[in-house]
């Protein structure tokens, strides 16, 4: 079943859906056919029942125990997105009142502050859109009163991700989409966390929420059941069908980051890449990399042509040595290789050896 698929192997930069390990795409392929040998699919079974009862409650220890999570903090799948996550965190978390401040560091930071501004007296702290968002506002200050600061960990499109969180007492609301489980995490700093699943977790369908219980219940405004985080604690993440598949799928790919040695491993695994492939970016005559040094992400590197007209070459060669996903985000142009957890090592030498031979 697998054999031609092995010869075809592609290096899969791709921001997202992204590359999962080769191990779990395995597993899913078995699951999605015939269930731990059940004579079923683990999609046509129901979400009450006992299998998927027990994966479901394997993938919130999972969550826990990756990222050093207490019982004060819930663990949720929801489905919607990262997107759906920008308006319901600002729904069940802000009061009219409450003075909540954004860092504005990117095309996803921006998307949240327009959808959560109804929901609060928002305050944009800093922005880095003077640069083109080439590198993290650091030197901003807390203002007094602040209820809660929202972050974007790492900014998929441009390439800058936060080394370090803000000394503040305040909660931080952060959206980790594309870092989350690339590095511990102190959660107590943190009041509530978000990612879609489908660039660093699994495949596209479910979006983790971690949010702290004793910060919910306060706004006193109407929240539809289902955007309500409380139905969805209540309910054990399956007041309604939870996106079965994918829940399964992020389970398997936990599980391979156990495997690995957990997140703390995957900080070595994922700098060991990016130190790779920013050297030759620096030391090649023909890229350039665009973001400020300290900035640049681990997860995804942005670069350019310094000859915008060897585009054509440079994609061709790629496309011969089996390396997908390359082209940047088109708000950016140029290219971005993403390096997610699931990606090896050995992609980022291709990478870099079609780079060298350009
Ligand atoms: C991809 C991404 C989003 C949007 O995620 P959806 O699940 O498609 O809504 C939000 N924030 C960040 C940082 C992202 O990388």
């Amino acid at each position: 079943m697998y054999s031609n698929l092995d010869k075809m192997k592609k290096h899969n930069f791709s921001a997202g859906p992204a590359i999962l390990p080769e191990s779990v795409k395995k597993q899913a392929a078995k699951a999605a056919y015939n269930y731990k040998n059940k004579g079923l699919s683990l999609m046509e079974m129901s979400h009450r029942g006992k299998d998927f009862v027990g994966i479901l409650e394997n993938t919130e220890s999972l969550v826990r125990e990756l990222l050093n999570i207490n019982d004060d903090y819930a663990v949720l799948f929801l489905t919607g997105g990262a997107s759906t996550q920008f308006y319901m965190a600002a729904m069940n978390l802000f009061k009219d009142s409450d003075k909540v401040g954004y860092v504005d560091t990117g095309v996803w930071s921006t998307k949240a502050i327009k959808e959560a501004k109804n929901y609060c007296k928002l305050q944009v702290l800093a922005s880095s859109a003077d640069k083109q968002y080439s590198y993290v506002p650091k030197k901003y200050s807390i203002p007094a009163g602040l209820k809660y600061l929202h972050l974007t960990t790492n900014n998929t499109i441009y390439g800058t991700q936060l080394k370090s969180m803000p000394k503040t007492k305040v909660p931080i609301i952060a959206d980790m989409s594309s870092d989350i489980f690339s590095r511990p995490i102190k959660i107590n700093d943190y009041g509530l966390i978000y990612a879609g699943a489908q660039k660093n977790v699994g495949p596209a369908g479910v979006t983790l929420v971690i949010v702290k219980k004793q910060l919910l219940g306060k706004t006193k405004r109407f929240i539809p059941t289902m955007l309500d985080y409380q139905t969805h604690i209540a309910k054990g993440s399956s007041f309604n069908t939870p996106p079965v598949f994918p829940i399964y799928v992020t389970m398997l790919n936990l599980q391979w980051i156990k495997s690995k040695g957990g997140v703390k491993a995957m900080v070595d695994r994922n700098k060991e890449k990016a130190n790779l492939l920013y050297e030759e970016i620096d030391q090649n005559p023909f890229f350039v990399c665009p973001v400020a040094k300290r900035d640049r992400s681990h997860m995804n590197a942005t670069f350019q042509l310094t000859n915008p007209k060897l585009e054509k070459k440079f994609l061709a060669a790629c496309k011969k040595a089996g390396i997908e996903g390359i082209k940047g985000h088109r708000i950016v142009g140029g290219f971005r290789a993403s390096m997610y957890n699931g990606l090896e090592l050995s992609s980022v030498k291709a990478l870099t050896k079609v780079m060298r031979s350009l």
